[in-house]
């Protein structure tokens, strides 16, 4: 059954899940103005954290007129938080006064420094972060018919516990748990319980596919009508890793993405066009380095502001992803008014600058991915060679790749690199099984210059 979400009204046509992702231009910026409004008075009533914050940053709510103002308050950086955590353990200032209980909690991955922990009231759960849920599972095409698979751990991670709930609670799909499986259980449960919509991160989804081959089992032949995957870079961003899902499982393949901090708010349509739910979060794209909003559709710092969620408002919340801009004017074919969202680049600090030229994990891994011989697996090393920088990129060839042909590989490759970034990189074509193998996210990034 279609349950009632914060969003969700009954007079959307079946398509959409929500009138948010229908609104005119205009209609949103007013709706997003009011937010904003409610919002920074929310806070500055409610949050210790925020008040001492932004009197020191010379902000208070009555210097905000609009949205132009946005840039007088100040940035929250994510030691802020974990600071904040540590003084006033455990959720500090992610846990507005006076706001509770609290009956979910998330945490974050901690690949930058000690973990965050995120809580929820069940209203913010299901009503913000699952209905953001909701529209990218919605958009994706999964109906209430559908047998869902998370396939992960159950690790406190936002991003695909909430595509677990809104699957069972706002959808109303039958979801198959199995927290603990590894690749070859998942394998055989997804035939056993005839899963239709296969959820995870690329690079495990890849990882199962690549068992599914070494166990002989046809993958295309599962069963799967859909892949959604979340928690790294995909298709929005590299259109090649959406590619080499498909083609592994022969079914369309989508993506959603967002922060764990904030919500689920970018999602592809069935024109693989990434959109924004401009309704639930604030999306600035600023200057890496001075925080001033860069020229309309042109690459930055993505920063984002919490229109709804109550418990733990992020507010101008510096994501650390640098992204390739959002394009206000886009008008899609699927009828969705929303803004483009044209891609993430990297994580600030995967991302560097040699020769001139920006070279980033999704750049290279788009490259990578579009050459068949190559496996999924791959790392490169930016290094310092006498007084210049270089970068290295290691590949694993597929297995079914013999070694008299890896040279062949190394030199396309390298022709690829150079066309993609009109620089040269060092490729390595390395044994297979040599480099770290990742079953959730991926580092593949390691910059060892003094
Ligand atoms: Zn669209």
């Amino acid at each position: 059954m279609r349950m009632q979400g914060i969003q969700q009204t009954t007079n959307v046509p079946y398509k959409y899940w929500s009138v948010g992702e229908l609104l005119p231009k205009r209609e949103m910026r007013k709706l997003q103005l009011a937010r904003l409004r409610e919002q920074i008075d929310y806070v500055w009533e409610n949050s210790p954290f925020y008040r001492k914050k932004w009197e020191a940053g010379g902000f208070c709510p009555a210097r905000f007129q609009g949205a132009e103002d946005m840039r007088r308050i100040p940035i929250l950086e994510k030691d802020e938080i974990r600071a904040s955590q540590e003084a006033e353990p455990p959720y500090g200032m992610m846990r507005i006064s006076g706001r509770g209980p609290i009956n979910r909690v998330a945490m974050t991955s901690g690949t930058t420094g000690d973990p965050v922990l995120i809580p929820f009231t069940e209203e913010d759960y299901f009503g913000v972060f699952c209905e953001g849920a909701a529209r990218y599972l919605w958009a994706a095409g999964v109906r209430e018919s559908d047998v869902v698979h998370v396939a992960f751990g159950f690790m406190p991670f936002a991003g695909l516990a909430g595509a677990y709930d809104a699957s069972e609670h706002l959808i109303g799909s039958l979801v198959v748990p199995g927290g603990a499986w590894d690749s070859a259980i998942r394998l055989k449960m997804i035939r056993k319980f005839q899963v239709t919509v296969l959820i995870g991160t690329p690079t495990y989804l890849l990882h199962m596919a690549a068992v599914a081959v070494e166990k002989g089992i046809d993958a295309t032949k599962l069963g799967l009508r859909l892949i959604l995957t979340a928690g790294e870079s995909g298709l929005m961003s590299i259109p090649n890793t959406g590619l080499r899902l498909e083609r592994a499982y022969g079914c369309k393949v989508h993506d959603f993405a967002g922060t764990q901090e904030t919500n689920n708010f970018l999602y592809t349509c069935d024109q693989g066009i990434g959109h924004i739910s401009e309704d639930l979060v604030y999306c600035e794209v600023l200057d890496p380095e001075t925080y001033e909003p860069v020229a309309p559709g042109e690459q930055g710092a993505l920063v984002v502001t919490d229109l709804l969620q109550k418990t733990h408002p992020m507010i101008r919340f510096k994501t650390g992803d640098i992204i390739d801009g959002i394009d206000e004017a886009y008008q899609c074919s699927c009828g969705r008014t929303s803004s483009r969202f044209k891609g993430f680049k990297g994580r600030t600090g995967d991302i560097i600058k040699i020769k001139g030229v920006c070279v980033s994990v999704t750049g290279i891994e788009n490259v990578i991915r579009g050459i068949e011989e190559c496996s999924d697996n791959y790392e490169y090393v930016a290094m310092r060679d006498g007084e210049k920088d270089k970068i290295i990129v290691r590949v694993e060839p597929k297995k079914s790749l013999t070694p008299d042909l890896w040279r062949e590989l190394r030199s396309r490759l390298a022709t690829a690199l150079r066309a993609a970034f009109l620089i040269n990189m060092d490729v390595e074509i390395v044994a297979p099984d040599t480099l770290p193998i990742f079953e959730l996210k991926a580092k593949r990034f390691r910059d060892l210059r003094p």
